[in-house]
């Protein structure tokens, strides 16, 4: 579930539940006999279905795990640790990358991994924490944010257009109770359209070019090649059709975690088993893997990314993340 479900201030999260489910179960009361009547009852119907895609994606972007990486454990980490490098140059695709270490978290974070100030976690490819869902947008849950947004778009736009003429037919009565909670519905869609459209369109924008809104925002990019971008209509396919990122914080990865090195080599690496003499991947080797990295990778290029996720200080990936997105 969301990794914010206890940090963060919930009350804009309240504040937006409130007024989504107010103002939509006013509208039904209110304006459905009449599109019944005077439109048809399809109408109805089909902004039941609108309204019902929207809470699914609402939920799911409120309580979804976004895609918290866990933190090392205590055992995972030794003294020299505390003075690690506070960075590491990678190859991504060609071009060079710089990991930072996370001093909360104790591991180098992944390329598009950054650490939310108000969860206090770091999540992969994060994008910005919503106040009004109360929860960090990543990896996990950002195609349920986008679809939230699109579908309220079009939610806002139903109600706003079906209220307006509601109005106008019954204009000899505006002073009854329906017609007054109608009004004041339609001058909260008017005050909200242009916002969340906006900011549904910003993020069309961004899911064709392949990045992030913190990417966006804090210019990470600027000026250079994005690594991350795969061209308009895969990135689109990707981000709001692949497969799901695996949750790190599932018992089954955590048990995994704890798996030898020398399986995590072969599974990785595919070299050949060697019981004895083999070592443990340091966090030293991993200077030297150079493996391609794709946010919108396929599955068998997401368990190259785990080469480059949190190695811990026992020389073990911190997180099993060579299980795929689709294996948990
Ligand atoms: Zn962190
Ligand atoms: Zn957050």
């Amino acid at each position: 579930m969301s990794c914010c479900k206890v940090s963060g201030n919930v009350a804009p999260a309240v504040f937006a539940w409130s007024i989504l489910i107010v103002c939509t179960a006013i509208f039904f009361v209110c304006a459905s006999e009449f599109l019944v009547v005077q439109l048809s009852p399809v109408c109805v119907a089909y902004e039941a279905i609108i309204a019902v895609f929207l809470l699914i994606n609402f939920f799911r972007s409120t309580f979804s795990n976004p895609g918290v990486y866990p933190r090392a454990e205590d055992d995972e980490v030794k003294a020299g640790d505390a003075r690690a490098p506070l960075f590491k140059n990678i190859d991504v695709n060609g071009v060079p990358t710089r990991l930072k270490w996370c001093q909360t978290c104790r591991f180098y974070r992944p390329p598009r991994c950054s650490h939310c100030s108000v969860c206090n976690k770091c999540v992969e490819s994060f994008d910005h924490h919503c106040p009004w869902v109360n929860n960090c947008i990543g990896r996990r849950n950002y195609r349920f944010f986008f679809f939230f947004l699109f579908f309220l778009t079009i939610h806002i736009a139903n109600t706003m257009g079906f209220s307006i003429a509601y109005i106008i037919h019954n204009s000899a009565n505006l002073a009854e109770a329906r017609a007054i909670l109608l009004i004041i519905v339609i001058v909260i869609c008017v005050l909200l359209f242009i916002p969340i459209t906006g900011l549904m369109f910003f993020h069309v924008y961004l899911i064709c070019r392949g990045r992030t809104t913190n990417e966006q925002v804090t210019g990470k990019l600027k000026g250079g090649f994005n690594p991350f971008d795969r061209g308009r209509c895969t990135n689109c396919k990707n981000t709001l059709c692949g497969p799901m990122w695996p949750s790190f914080l599932s018992k089954r990865v955590k048990k995994l975690k704890k798996i030898d090195a020398i399986v995590l080599e072969e599974l990785l690496l595919k070299t050949p088993k060697q019981p004895k003499k083999s070592k443990s991947l340091t966090r030293e080797d991993s200077d030297d893997i150079k493996v391609p990295i794709d946010s919108n990778a396929t599955m068998q290029q997401q368990q190259s990314v785990s080469l480059l996720g949190p190695i811990n200080s026992a020389g073990i990936l911190g997180t099993a993340s060579f299980m795929g997105p689709s294996s948990i």
